[in-house]
């Protein structure tokens, strides 16, 4: 048996710079990657779409050259090769990049391999077993492939597999109206597929206020995307040259005969294959694991990290989580995950920005507060550029003059979105904001002209 001061099951976002906490502590560490070294954002998440985001907001620019006076000698076509090329580079640099800095720390152990618990302080992996005081999961999640009807029958791609893809879809199917199925629409219409979105609920990103979830509708639509919503029962046929997803929506045709499908139905937890009942540690029904404010489980040396807690689903929440542990182990803080402000952006273009709660929360937690909202066809700076899509808009308590949430859906929106939430972790009132002096021109400088606007509450 090897010992360590401490074991890292994944190489997420929270796992390396863990594990690199441990080696400049002087401390032993095992880490343990049974895929690719980055996990979910350096090879199938973040990094590659928005790479891809990129090409397809390059061509869509192209296309609309004539607007901005210049014009291409011919029709814009998008290279699928060069184009996965591109985020190929890109997403393998990273891949390379955690690796590398893996093992290149010092008393930092790099172990290829599906990590499994054999008590609650011992690891088997490949047939070794490891042992440590402290063991942290930080395990992931991947793709949820609900058992719809006819999922066995046809093929279908997932975030992963689509990765793969270096050809143009002739008509991509995307069933998922949310955060991960959107950002896959609208690059695959601007890469020159068709497209169309099928969504179960009654709108897109139905986490979002219905203003939200309407103006995204109409951005996509505008584009050419054909969005489907209410598919109460999807299904799914094999068609000689393709699939079709069943719909049954109350309005349109009942099938979509697509040449592709992308399921984007949600994410699972890496945990069913972790032999967690044998360290004793605590799942919820869905599989994540249970965490306290500190992300320990219910068994004192072990903790999880990331989307496999169920305490959120991004990047910065994992790498966060890792901030929470660390500086509580190595800095006797007392950081807590509900210390946090929600915060994340969906990456359509334009881009929405989110901070804090929706309108919908505010109205159910019942405080008093007031809104203001702003077209952005109104900022300067968006007009400059010509993409004035979308809106900001912001909630503040009336009467700690706090802000509680905001949105900004437009060009710069997950940027921009930083100036609120800064403000809010600051616990300052808004009025900061209305007195500073922005730089010009921005879309940040329209804040304080937004803030002048609150109303209260309709
Ligand atoms: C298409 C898509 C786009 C996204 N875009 C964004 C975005 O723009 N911004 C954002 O903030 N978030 C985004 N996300 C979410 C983000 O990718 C994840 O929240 C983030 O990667 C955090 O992951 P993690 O640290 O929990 O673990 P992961 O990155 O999932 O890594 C877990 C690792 O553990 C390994 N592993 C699992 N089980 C074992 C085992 N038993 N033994 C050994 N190794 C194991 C896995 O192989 C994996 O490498 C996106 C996700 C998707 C799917």
């Amino acid at each position: 048996m090897k010992h360590f001061d401490a074991i890292i099951i994944g190489t997420g976002q929270a796992g390396p710079p863990l594990a690199a906490r441990f080696s400049g502590a002087g401390k032993t560490v095992a880490i343990i990657e049974r895929h690719k070294f980055g996990g979910t954002c350096v090879n199938t998440g973040c990094i590659p779409t928005k790479t891809m985001v990129a090409s397809a907001y390059a061509a869509h620019v192209a296309r609309r050259g004539a607007e901005y006076g210049f014009s291409v000698n011919s029709d814009v076509r998008v290279d699928m090769k060069r184009v996965k090329a591109r985020k190929d580079a890109v997403s393998g640099r990273s891949n390379k990049g955690v690796e590398e800095s893996l093992r290149g720390l010092k008393n930092c152990t790099v172990i290829r391999g599906h990590a499994r618990f054999e008590s609650s302080s011992t690891v088997v992996v490949n047939d070794e077993v490891l042992q440590a005081d402290k063991i942290y999961v930080n395990a992931g999640g991947r793709a949820s492939i609900p058992e719809m009807l006819g999922i066995h029958d046809v093929a279908f791609l997932t975030n992963s597999s689509i990765m793969e893809v270096d050809f143009l879809p002739e008509h991509l199917v995307v069933v998922g109206g949310s955060y991960v199925g959107l950002e896959f629409a609208q690059m695959y219409r601007r890469f020159g597929s068709e497209v169309t979105v099928v969504e179960m609920g009654p709108r897109l990103i139905g986490r979002e206020d219905e203003d939200v979830s309407q103006a995204v509708r109409e951005i996509l639509e505008a584009e050419g995307i054909h969005i489907r919503l209410d598919a109460k029962c999807i299904s799914l046929a094999k068609r000689d040259h393709g699939v079709a997803v069943h719909v049954t929506c109350e309005e349109g045709p009942p099938d979509v005969v697509g040449s592709h499908v992308l399921l984007a139905v949600g994410r699972i937890p890496n945990t069913s294959d972790l032999a967690l009942d044998k360290a004793g540690v605590k799942t919820d029904q869905r599989g994540y694991i249970v965490v306290d404010d500190q992300l320990q489980t219910n068994v004192p040396g072990i903790w999880a990290l990331g989307d496999c807690n169920g305490r959120g689903a991004f990047t910065h929440t994992s790498y966060n989580d890792y901030e929470i542990v660390a500086d509580n182990l190595f800095k006797a803080d007392h950081r807590r995950v509900s210390d946090r402000i929600q915060a994340y952006a969906l990456y359509i273009d334009p881009p929405l920005g989110r901070c804090g709660m929706t309108d919908a929360e505010i109205r159910k937690s019942g405080r008093r507060a007031m809104l203001a909202k702003f077209p952005m066809v109104r900022v300067g700076r968006a007009y400059e550029k010509g993409e004035t899509q979308g809106f900001i808009k912001i909630c503040v308590d009336a009467e700690t003059q706090q802000i509680l949430g905001a949105a900004i859906l437009g060009v710069g929106g997950d940027e921009v979105i930083h100036v609120l939430l800064d403000v809010m972790y600051a616990k300052a009132p808004y009025t900061v904001i209305q007195r500073a002096m922005h730089i010009h021109p921005t879309v940040a400088e329209y804040l304080p002209t937004v803030l002048s606007k609150l109303e209260p509450f309709a």
